[in-house]
């Protein structure tokens, strides 16, 4: 998921319309390199109201092109999905930088203990957060 492309395309594929402010809304992504708040995203685009970017963005997250990050202080980040599979974050708290991992066996763990507790599972989300290798050094 490496364009503002193949992010439209998902969209269409998915079922929902791509419109001119849905199309700046993944421009506007594509563009943002580092994770931003919806203040931020909605700073670049003045002519759509912030409400409709936030609602736009909930949507390509709820579609795992978005990745949707809380940080330990209570804020919420947002940044482009690297590989638009399911995934989950390493959050470096020195610099920011944010990785993405994929571990089958925790899906299955998580699955587990839901099933195990009666619980209806429709989502997870899994953020680590320290230092990443770079800060650490
Ligand atoms: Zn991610
Ligand atoms: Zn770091
Ligand atoms: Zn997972």
């Amino acid at each position: 998921m490496s364009t503002a492309t193949d992010s439209a395309t998902r969209l269409e594929d998915t079922g929902h319309r791509l419109t001119a402010t849905r199309r700046a809304v993944l421009d506007a992504i594509a563009h943002s390199p580092r994770p931003f708040t919806i203040e931020q995203l909605s700073a670049r685009l003045p002519d759509i109201g912030r409400a409709t970017v936030f609602r736009t963005v909930k949507l390509l997250s709820e579609l795992e092109l978005v990745c949707r990050l809380p940080l330990e202080d209570g804020g919420v980040r947002y940044q482009r999905a690297g590989s638009g599979e399911h995934h989950h974050h390493l959050i470096c708290g020195g610099c920011g930088a944010v990785a993405e991992f994929s571990d089958p066996a925790l899906d299955d763990a998580i699955e587990r203990n839901a099933a195990a507790a009666g619980f209806a599972l429709d989502a997870h989300s899994a953020e680590l957060y320290g230092r990443c290798a770079s800060c650490r050094g």
